[in-house]
This record gives C-alpha cells, sequence and structure tokens, in this order.
C-alpha cells in the first residue's frame, strides 16, 4: 500500500524537475545572449557602441538575475530538495539540484544594494586603473581598491560562518576548495619552484633570437587554425578572431568562439594562444547534452577549465612529441626565418626559462610564482593585514623574493592586472591549480595509454581528446573540482605531479 504514495511524489518531483529546467532554459538563453552581445563588443563593435552595449548587457544580466531569485525557484527548490532525497546523488537529476540550490543561496545572500554598489564602484575603477596604469600612477587608483577591497569584505561576511574571510570569494570560482587547501599547496610548491628557478639562472641560457624577428602574419594565422583542428577543434562549431586579448566564449553546446593574438614580431605568440583558446573551447563543446541549457553545462571549476587549456598549451604544445610533428610543417611556412633551426634548438627555445616582470609573458617555470604573490597580497588585504598603500612596495618585495627582480615601476608591477579592478578577488589562485591538475591529468593519461607519446609524434590526438571528454568534459559541473580530480586520479589536487613535471623538463633542457 505504500507504493502508491512514493509514485504520487515521483510524478510531483518529476513535473516540479520540468518546471526548473524550463526557467532555467531561459536564464541560459540569455547568458548566452549576453555573451553574444560582450563577443561583438570585443571582436566587431566600433569604440563608441561602448555605452549602450554595456547598457544592453546589464538589462540582459538583471532579466536573467530576477528570472532567477524569484520565489518560484525558491520554493521549487525547497520543495525538490525534500522529495529527492531518494535519487542517486551521482545522477544529473540530484547534482542539478544541489548545484542550482548553490547558486540560488549565492545569488540571495548578497543584499542587492551592495551588488550595485560593487557593480559601481567597479565599472569607475576600471576607468581609473586603465589611467593608472597608462600614466603609472597607483596613487590615483588607490582609493577604488580601497572600496573594492571593503565591499568585497562585506560580501564575504554575507557568507558566515567560515574558516577564513577568503573562502567564499574562493568558492565563487573553485566550488568547495578552502583557502587553506590553496595555502597547503602552494607552500610546498613555492620554496621548490624558486630553487628550479635559482637554478635554472644558473645554467647557461638559451639561444631563441631566431624567434624574435619577423613572422608573416597571415601563415601565423594558418598555422594556428591547422593545429586547432588537428587537435580536434570542430569548424562547424567554433570560429577565430583576432582580439587584443584572446578569449574564449560559449554561445551553446554547438557555438563556442575563440579568439587570437597574431604578432608580426612574435612568432610564438598567435600559435600558443591559438591552442590554449582551443583547449578551453574543446573543454565547452565537450559537455553532455543531457545537460543542455542548466547549470551543470559549464566547467566543474575556472581551474579546471585551465587545466584543459594549459594541458593543451604546455604539455602537448611545449613537448619535443608534438612539435616532431609540426616542427616541419612549421618551418615549410617559414623556411627563411627557420633555415638553419632544427628541432631541438626550437625545442629549446620555446621552453627558455627568464624571470620577467608580466605574469601574462611569463613562461612554465616562473608562472606559478607570479600567481603566488597575488594570492598572498590579496589575502592579506582582505584580512586587513596589509593596506592599500603599503601594496606596490609589497609586491616589489615579493617579486625579488620570487623571481629575483624588481619591477622598474608601477606599470610593469602592480598596476599590470585587470582582475582587482573588476573586483575579482579569489580568481587568482585558480591558474595555479589549473596548472597542477593538468600535470596530474597527464600523468594519469599516461597510465591509461601507453602509446600517447607515439600518437603524438604522429600527430594523433584523437585518444587524448577522447579521455578528456570521457574522463572531464562531458560531466560539466556536475562534480566539485576536488571530487572530479579524485574520481579521474585517486587523489585531491596535489603539488608533485607538476613540480615533478616541471623538475624533469629542464633538467633535460637546461642540463
Ligand atoms: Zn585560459
Amino acid at each position: 500500500m505504500e507504493e502508491v504514495p512514493i509514485q504520487i511524489e515521483r510524478k510531483l518531483m518529476k513535473e516540479k524537475l520540468i518546471e526548473l529546467r524550463k526557467i532555467l532554459g531561459k536564464i541560459a538563453d540569455l547568458r548566452y545572449a549576453a555573451n553574444v552581445l560582450d563577443w561583438d563588443q570585443q571582436v566587431y563593435m566600433p569604440d563608441d557602441g561602448d555605452e549602450e552595449r554595456g547598457e544592453q548587457i546589464a538589462t540582459i544580466l538583471e532579466i536573467s538575475h530576477n528570472l532567477f531569485v524569484s520565489d518560484e525557484v525558491g520554493k521549487l527548490l525547497m520543495d525538490l530538495q525534500s522529495e529527492s532525497i531518494d535519487l542517486d546523488p551521482n545522477s544529473d537529476e540530484a547534482r542539478l539540484i544541489k548545484v542550482t540550490q548553490r547558486d540560488f543561496d549565492k545569488e540571495t545572500k548578497i543584499p542587492v544594494n551592495l551588488l550595485v554598489e560593487l557593480s559601481q564602484t567597479t565599472t569607475m575603477a576600471h576607468n581609473a586603473w586603465v589611467k593608472a596604469k597608462t600614466n603609472n600612477d597607483f596613487n590615483s587608483f588607490q582609493p577604488y581598491l580601497e572600496k573594492i577591497i571593503e565591499l568585497t569584505k562585506q560580501k564575504a561576511e554575507c557568507f558566515k560562518p567560515y574558516e577564513h574571510i577568503y573562502d567564499p570569494l574562493l568558492d565563487d570560482y573553485e566550488p568547495g576548495m578552502l583557502t587553506s587547501d590553496v595555502k597547503t599547496i602552494f607552500s610546498e610548491i613555492r620554496p621548490q619552484q624558486v630553487d628550479l628557478i635559482k637554478s635554472i639562472s644558473k645554467s647557461k641560457q638559451i639561444d631563441d633570437s631566431f624567434l624574435k624577428i619577423k613572422y608573416d602574419p597571415s601563415k601565423q594565422w594558418q598555422f594556428g587554425i591547422d593545429v586547432a583542428q588537428a587537435i580536434g577543434l570542430d569548424w562547424k562549431r567554433s570560429r577565430l578572431d583576432t582580439t587584443e586579448h584572446p578569449f574564449t566564449t560559449t554561445f551553446g553546446q554547438k557555438d563556442v568562439r575563440i579568439t587570437t593574438n597574431v604578432s608580426e614580431a612574435i612568432p610564438t605568440s598567435a600559435f600558443f594562444s591559438t591552442i590554449h583558446e582551443t583547449g578551453h573551447a574543446l573543454y565547452e563543446l565537450g559537455f553532455s547534452p543531457s545537460l543542455r541549457r542548466t547549470p551543470l553545462s559549464n566547467a566543474a571549476s575556472l581551474a579546471f577549465h585551465e587545466s584543459q587549456s594549459r594541458l593543451w598549451e604546455n604539455l602537448v604544445g611545449r613537448s619535443r612529441q608534438f612539435w616532431t610533428y609540426f616542427f616541419p610543417k612549421f618551418k615549410a611556412s617559414f623556411s627563411e626565418q627557420l633555415s638553419n633551426i632544427d628541432l631541438e634548438s626550437f625545442y629549446r627555445a620555446i621552453n627558455k626559462v627568464e624571470p620577467s616582470f608580466i605574469r601574462t609573458e611569463s613562461d612554465e617555470a616562473t608562472y606559478n610564482l607570479h600567481i603566488m604573490l597575488r594570492f598572498e597580497l590579496e589575502l592579506e588585504l582582505i584580512e586587513g593585514k596589509l593596506k592599500v598603500e603599503h601594496l606596490p612596495d609589497a609586491w616589489n618585495e615579493c617579486m625579488k623574493d620570487y623571481l629575483g627582480i624588481i619591477p622598474p615601476n608601477d606599470t610593469l608591477g602592480v598596476l599590470q592586472d585587470v582582475h582587482w579592478s573588476a573586483g575579482l578577488i579569489g580568481y587568482f589562485p585558480t591558474y595555479a591549480i589549473g596548472n597542477l591538475i593538468s600535470a596530474q591529468l597527464w600523468g594519469k593519461m599516461h597510465l591509461d595509454m601507453a602509446d600517447l607519446d607515439d600518437k603524438i609524434c604522429k600527430g594523433d590526438f584523437e585518444e587524448l581528446l577522447s579521455w578528456l571528454r570521457t574522463n572531464i568534459h562531458q560531466h560539466g559541473a556536475k562534480f566539485e573540482p576536488q571530487e572530479l580530480i579524485q574520481n579521474i586520479t585517486g587523489n585531491k589536487i596535489e603539488a608533485q605531479p607538476y613540480i615533478r613535471y616541471l623538475q624533469t623538463k629542464y633538467k633535460e633542457i637546461y642540463q
């Protein structure tokens, strides 16, 4: 006799899930539409369209926000929470309810007036930052950053209780990850990376002068297209354009766009940014169709997203195996510039290590140190241990400690990144964690596919991409990052595989 009420409940739950998915579908459509407007703004829009475009995007996001934080969604979630206890916790349905509830809590816990104030402040701060960076004038930016730090603290405090005030900020980008997790990983990695740089600096430096001459931009562009296609990008579902800062954006499961930046004088820049963004695009194109138009049709986290782009850019794209196949083709396009260069010299040149001031231009061996510096400083700012006025000095001191160099001005130092002016605090660690994840995946892939290196040497990436799709892409945001990496490798996010990867690689390159 008991079966009847359960059946009814199931039916009710099914109907409520359909209701919820309908609303979430509309929200997804709005998000993609806003992405189209943003993509157009960055790729094609004439300069003066700025203001109106900003209004249009803001309107769409407001409609989408209101649709989401409605009483209707709140009620549906509350009912579904209690009615879904019999569901397999790993099913799409159970995960959809869980992730939607998490997003709903996030969007409803922060008072609207605080969100408005933050958004107004960051709009003004962005302009102030652009000017300050151009004029090397930190003082003019300081009051904006002070306000952003203050408002960000207030935002974090909405999520009390927490272990650390930075936890809710980090959680926006790395669901479930704690500040203490990041601290533990970074403190393990930092001394080893600093040592590595020190011993490299004592070795004979690599000659990469042939990468500092002019290379035909149209041939560079074509090479990027060919590589993106070779590793699995389907041009029926993507396209490539040029922008100052390369990025990937998504309009749906079958339309993911990438951009690159072609520079005549830095011939590898277009190639590495194209393969990096292709890695992001392949992830977005690989989400399971069953997750379409839901919050699960998303990456597990920013670090996971970055693990995909960096895996293709660095572990594949800077490997000897990759260039065994592609160097003859690259050389055929640039026979004049590379006439005296063999595969080995080319491989060493694209892996040259040199401490530099700018994060986005740094090599694999120094990159994480740039991130750790930012993480430590923003942590101290949020904890109130560091005043914004002392930030430039703290920055320079850290640069000296980690990389052995001091920026000659703030434009090349504390003012270089857009993130803080945009209120993106908690974002930086994801870049370094992405590197760590990529090395963990790389290790597991080699265990699962014994002939992986041989296949890369032959330009065959099919099995590699299919491994990524099966293990990572198809799941979208169903699993939190720590859960996902554990499902794949048996371990949580850890530092050692990345350290071992760097040490092995550079020991061989720098002897
Ligand atoms: Zn990226």
